[in-house]
Parts: C-alpha cells; sequence; structure tokens
C-alpha cells in the first residue's frame, strides 16, 4: 500500500517534470520569438539601406533600377514571411478548418502536374507522375495541394538545373502512400532530423538567395498531422531526397 511518503515523492516528481516541461517551453517560444525578429530585421535592414541610397543619391537609372527591384524582392518575402507566420498561428490553435473529402489521386495529380511542368521546365527538371487509377484518400484538396507543391517547390529548389523529379502514389496494405522524390543536393544525416523544426535551414546563407523563409516544412508537417497522416524524410547527401506522406 502506498504510504503518504510515497504519495509526496510522487507529487514532487511530477512537480520536477512539469517545471522541467515549463522551461523546456518557455526557451523554445523565446527561441522561436528571436526566429522572427531575426527574420523580419533582416528584410527590413535591406529595404531601408537601398531606400536610403536613393533618397540621398542620384543614381544611373541602371542601378537605381537594381535597388528598387531588390527592395521589392525584400517586401515580397516580408509578405511571404508573415502568411507563413499566420498560417502557423492559426494551426498551432487548431483553428484551421480541414475538410476532407475523397480525393481521386490519379486526377488530382494530372492537375498538380500541369500546374508545376512549366514551373520546372524553366529548370529544365523532368518531372513524372505516376498513381494508379481510383486511389482515394480522406484529405482536405486545397490544403494536399499546398502540401504537395511545397515539397514539389523544394525539390526544384534544392536540384541542379536539369535534373528529375518523382511525385507517385500507390497503395501498401491499409495505407496510402505519396512519394516526392528530387535527385538534387541531399540533406546532411546530422540536419535530418530538425529539418521541419520552424526556421530550421541546413546552408542560411545559401538558402536566402533561394528565398526561402524556412517555415515551408513545418507547415506542411502541421498540415500532415492535421489530417491524421504522418511524414518521413530520408535523404543522401549529393544524391537526392525523398519525402513519404502516409495517410
Ligand atoms: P526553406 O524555405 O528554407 O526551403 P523549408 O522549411 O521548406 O525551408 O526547408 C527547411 C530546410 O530543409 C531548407 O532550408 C533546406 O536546407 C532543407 N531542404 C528541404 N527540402 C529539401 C530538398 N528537397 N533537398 C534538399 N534540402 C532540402
Amino acid at each position: 500500500p502506498n504510504t503518504h511518503e510515497d504519495e509526496l515523492g510522487d507529487l514532487a516528481k511530477s512537480i520536477e517534470t512539469l517545471a522541467r516541461d515549463l522551461h523546456y517551453l518557455t526557451k523554445q517560444r523565446n527561441e522561436f520569438l528571436a526566429s522572427i525578429s531575426h527574420e523580419l530585421r533582416t528584410p527590413l535592414t535591406y529595404i531601408k539601406g537601398y531606400a536610403d541610397i536613393l533618397r540621398k543619391q542620384s543614381l544611373p537609372k541602371e542601378d537605381m533600377e537594381n535597388y528598387l527591384a531588390i527592395i521589392v524582392d525584400e517586401a515580397n518575402r516580408l509578405t511571404q514571411l508573415v502568411k507563413e507566420l499566420f498560417e502557423l498561428a492559426k494551426l498551432d490553435q487548431n483553428q484551421f478548418a480541414i475538410a476532407k473529402e475523397p480525393v481521386d489521386l490519379h486526377p488530382f495529380f494530372e492537375k498538380i502536374e500541369q500546374r508545376f511542368l512549366p514551373i520546372l521546365q524553366e529548370s529544365n527538371i523532368e518531372f513524372t507522375v505516376s498513381c494508379p487509377s481510383n486511389l482515394c484518400v480522406m484529405a482536405d484538396p486545397l490544403r494536399l495541394e499546398q502540401i504537395l507543391f511545397n515539397l514539389l517547390d523544394n525539390a526544384k529548389k534544392y536540384s541542379p538545373n536539369g535534373g528529375t523529379i518523382i511525385l507517385k502514389a500507390w497503395r501498401q496494405k491499409n495505407n496510402i502512400h505519396i512519394l516526392v522524390e528530387d535527385h538534387g543536393k541531399g540533406i546532411p544525416e546530422q540536419d535530418l532530423p530538425f529539418i521541419f523544426n520552424r526556421f530550421y535551414r541546413v546552408d542560411k546563407a545559401r538558402t536566402r538567395s533561394l528565398g526561402g523563409s524556412g517555415l515551408g516544412l513545418a507547415i506542411v508537417k502541421e498540415l500532415v498531422h492535421a489530417h491524421g497522416a504522418d511524414i518521413t524524410v530520408s535523404s543522401k547527401v549529393n544524391a537526392g531526397t525523398s519525402f513519404e506522406i502516409i495517410f
């Protein structure tokens, strides 16, 4: 039988665990806020810097246009960042309406292929799409499109010109698997556990030039989980990366 001492001991342990969790959550929240302010500050610094130059100096037309283009790019980056942060905040509070319906993947993939092909052709990337007919998942079609678009966009961003990207679905036992695979630069093993974390980027300097916020995969993960599905990643440096969604 439990004595008072046992009960008190258990209680003390629970309080200790709670305190540790609270400390961890506070630390995470502070890190998240620090990342947000950093991500907001960088584009603002560019915008202010170039706007100041344009105001103070009379520049050749070509320079002026270049600087204005940078200002517009950075303003677009800010808009995208704020949009993604808002999306994550809604996902965090479960304020996201996921309207599930049966989605027939064959025609769905055809639509995605049509939309994505012109973007890939620009970089001379081959797009291989395959899906058996009559393969249905219960999903919100708009959200599923957003998930796949994010993964395909990354596949393109981190692939060399002339590579191949594969989108494929199949049934395995009671599950349906969707695969997005590229043969691009890959992700080092030590970074793999973190790539779904908010603001995590493997190569901060390089990805900035590619226009990423580091929030894309965090949103993908939340959206996949909101569907009651799961996502896994496997990758090899200089060989490629594949993301698998399991419904
Ligand atoms: P970003 O906006 O920087 O692309 P994501 O959250 O979408 O942010 O991805 C996080 C990081 O994971 C990226 O910065 C990149 O380093 C890595 N990554 C994601 N997808 C791929 C991929 N297909 N190939 C190689 N690296 C990838």
